[in-house]
């Protein structure tokens, strides 16, 4: 079968041939870098890095970039209100998404550049701009006129039309369907961060640095470019004509849009506090694994709705793999029968599988196959019928598990970072006089057999 993705752009399910051989250029809009990324990030994250490991396996190379949002309206206003540089306050930031990056078993992607380091591209991206019409100022911004290309609204279908009179818009962010003309490049004021540029001094604008920083690293046109479903409009939109104005070339050839996580009816944004960071989850014990497998357990077009009874279960699904993972390191093949037709069986729930992700990876129904497998597997073993060709095609499957979902089976032992980190937080809990809080999380390490004594050298653990 030949992969397929869902192309936002056309809105179709099209037969995915990247642009040069077997290579594939891939965009990823990264973190804005002013807080902690919660999981609603990580959903869309943790896709992309899907996506990644997925084209590997079916034998393309991946060129990937995530850039990192290191300077607009929100790490400027934070920087300000902690009192540190920008440079300083997203440093933080940074560190932290890459730890996150870490415990989550994301592939690193080739790129990771971070928009103050790209300033002279997007001013000379901007001149372009300016040059050919498309670009006017006002007041020292400089500003998109999107009745300059007619194609604006083909990716959202907003209506721009409806601009026409419309006040220009100087924040990064506006409201829903409501298109305008947007700034590209924002004077500034004395005490906000500035870069002198060939366009003058100022400081860009969101839109025009993920434009910028895709074209210099990846080529004018290329593959694949991804992002969660808010990012269609205005970002995209606004990506896609600042580029194609400039260069008069498609930008992009498939466009690929994740749905939300949400909670309660609600995306999980920072704005409506209604978030957990990975941080949060670890300190209530979850283990990254599980988060890992509970957010790709959803075809990324669907919301995927956030709840703790989901965690659970996604918990006790890996559970059932870890355990025939661990079955598997311990029998003896040589001693039992061989299943019978076991081994078709689980070559056919490895063609399942990958059938499945063909079809603009669709991870459910992945799963589906895997899990029949998981199934058979443990009761050809309960019943001695299980000999070495079979234990064979299982290892096939679950080595294809490891490397598409990233997730290695039966590696629950490997748990003692996340008992460090729930003591850190018993011991701060302390610190912080919250007994209660710190007396739920001695409980929590207790249901994991994990005994807590108090020395003079401080907390010692020990497995019951
Ligand atoms: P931001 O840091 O807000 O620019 O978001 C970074 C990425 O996370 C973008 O691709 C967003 O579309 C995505 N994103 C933000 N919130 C959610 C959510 N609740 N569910 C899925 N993806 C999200
Ligand atoms: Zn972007």
């Amino acid at each position: 079968m030949a992969l397929h993705f869902h192309n936002t752009l056309s809105r179709r399910d099209e037969e995915f041939v990247p642009l040069r051989g077997q290579e594939v250029r891939l965009y990823t809009c990264g973190p804005t870098v002013y807080d902690y990324a919660h999981i609603g990030n990580f959903r869309t994250y943790v896709w992309e890095d899907l996506l990644r490991r997925y084209l590997r396996h079916r034998g393309f190379q991946v060129v990937q970039v995530m850039n990192l949002t290191d300077v607009d309206d929100k790490t400027i206003a934070n920087a300000r209100e902690s009192g540190q540089t920008l440079a300083d306050y997203t440093r933080t930031y940074i560190d932290a998404f890459f730890e996150d990056v870490a415990a989550l078993g994301m592939e690193r992607a080739e790129h990771y550049p971070r928009a103050t380091a790209y300033i002279p591209q997007m001013a000379r991206l901007i001149r372009r701009l300016r040059d050919t019409g498309h670009v006017y100022e006002s007041r020292g911004s400089l500003y998109f006129r999107i009745s300059t290309f007619p194609a604006y609204g083909r990716l959202s279908l907003v209506n721009p039309e409806a601009a026409a009179g419309q006040a220009r818009i100087d924040s990064d962010e506006y409201e829903k369907d409501n298109p305008r003309d947007f700034a590209v490049w924002k004077a500034t004021r004395d005490d906000e961060p500035s870069w002198d540029t060939e366009i003058g001094r100022g400081r860009p604008g969101w839109h025009i640095e993920c434009s910028a920083m895709s074209m210099e690293l990846l080529g004018e046109t290329f593959d694949i470019h991804t992002g969660g479903v808010d990012n269609i409009f205005p970002h995209h939109e606004n990506e896609i004509a600042q580029s194609e104005a400039a260069t008069g070339k498609p930008f992009v050839r498939y466009w690929m849009h994740a749905a939300h996580l949400i909670v309660d009816g609600e995306k999980m944004s920072k704005s409506k506090g209604n978030f957990f960071t990975l941080r949060d989850l670890a300190a209530r014990g979850h283990d990254m694994r599980v988060i890992r497998y509970m957010l790709s357990s959803v075809h990324y077009r669907k919301p995927l709705n956030f709840t703790f009874e989901g965690l659970n279960q996604a918990a006790a699904a890996l559970g059932r793999l870890d355990d025939l993972a661990l079955r598997l390191e311990a029998v003896e093949p040589g001693l039992t029968r061989d299943g019978g037709d076991l081994v078709a069986r689980t070559r056919e729930a490895l063609r399942g599988m990958t059938d499945a992700l063909d079809a603009d990876l669709n991870t459910a129904g992945a799963l589906g196959h895997l899990f029949d497998f998981v199934r058979e597997t443990h009761s050809a073993v309960d019943a001695g019928a299980f000999g070495r060709k079979d234990l064979e095609a299982a290892r096939e499957v679950m080595s294809a598990f490891e490397t598409i979902f990233g997730i290695r089976p039966g590696q629950r032992a490997a748990l003692d970072a996340e008992i460090e980190a729930l003591i850190a937080s018993r011991a701060r809990a302390r610190t912080q006089r919250d007994f209660a809080d710190a007396d739920r999380i001695r409980d929590e390490l207790l249901r994991r057999g994990i005994v807590l004594e108090d020395t003079p050298q401080g907390v010692r653990w020990k497995r019951k």
